[in-house]
């Protein structure tokens, strides 16, 4: 009789303590923008996630203490990477001139653990002889994704899918690469049929085309505002740097050049270096404000 009764004691004040959590995260991570003069469009922050903000009614916008420059449709993007846990700071002026200030809190996801054995022993520790070419490699990335573009087709209308597959593997997993562990996956991977036509996830223009070390022929194409998105492992490319190019348009085709244990893409978004989530964007024009 008494452990039941107590039984049921810590399951009240159980549920009792996850409704107080449950209701306090709710008013720390609310979302006044309203009030704060810049008004939330759509996104989901979140750990890899994307949030829209429409800045008609506000001026001199910062966010983390660093000068947002606002695109031409009046607004701008806050990213959160694979790890971020801090709270960010949106401040600025309204119209009218009187100061706001508002905060965001990424909520935290929990990754898997993904084993991928099988693959060319040098392609999980490269030879000497590559090193060099492995960090070119990196450098011309990195080059590529600090470009900030000036389309805003991604802002309005999101993002597409470039190939249609099955998701072999998602954003976030930490990778164990023949029994080696490695660097988180960044992308998500979507396993299709060799020579599958690989299209643009929004307009923007090509900021790098070119054969890397780990990741084969690769496409990375700039959407404005530091959005860029990459394709890894084709096995064509019909595209040059430089190049402006349409949502929908052919980049290439689905390969296993580089890195890779059979046909797929490996697709990625990133916001300058921060690396979000494509599943999450991919939907994100369906989310409705759940923060
Ligand atoms: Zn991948």
């Amino acid at each position: 009789m008494l452990t039941i009764s107590l039984n049921c004691i810590k399951r009240t004040l159980t549920n009792f303590l996850t409704f107080i959590i449950i209701f306090t995260k709710s008013l720390i991570f609310s979302d006044n923008s309203a009030a704060a003069c810049v008004n939330f469009i759509k996104g989901e922050a979140i750990q890899g996630g994307l949030i829209f903000y429409d800045s008609s009614y506000a001026t001199e916008i910062n966010l983390d203490g660093e000068p947002i420059i606002v695109n031409k449709e009046n607004g701008f993007v806050v990213g959160f990477h694979r790890d971020d846990l801090a709270m960010r700071t949106i401040e600025g002026l309204c119209k009218d001139g009187s100061p706001f200030s508002l905060k965001i809190q990424p909520s935290q996801r929990h990754y898997k653990i993904q084993k991928i054995d099988g693959l060319a022993p040098e392609m999980v520790t490269p030879p000497t002889h590559v090193l060099e070419q492995i960090a070119n490699d990196f450098k011309m990335v990195k080059k590529a994704r600090s470009i900030k573009g000036n389309s805003t087709d991604y802002f309005t209308n999101g993002f597409n899918w470039p190939v249609y597959g099955t998701i072999t593997s998602i954003y976030g997993d930490q990778r164990i690469l023949n029994g080696k562990p490695r660097q988180p996956h960044f992308g998500i991977d979507i396993a299709a049929p060799l020579g599958e036509p690989v299209a643009a996830t929004a307009s923007g223009h090509v900021v790098m085309a070119e054969k890397l070390y780990f990741t084969g022929w690769t496409v990375i194409i700039s959407h404005g505002d530091y959005i860029s998105s990459t394709y890894s492992h084709l096995n064509t490319i019909s595209v040059k740097t430089g190049e402006n190019i349409k949502r929908g348009e052919k980049i290439g085709t689905v390969g296993s050049t580089g890195r890779s244990t059979g046909p797929h893409l490996d697709w990625r978004i990133n916001l300058l270096d921060r690396r979000l989530d494509p599943l999450i964007l991919v939907k994100i024009n369906n989310i409705n404000k759940t923060y």
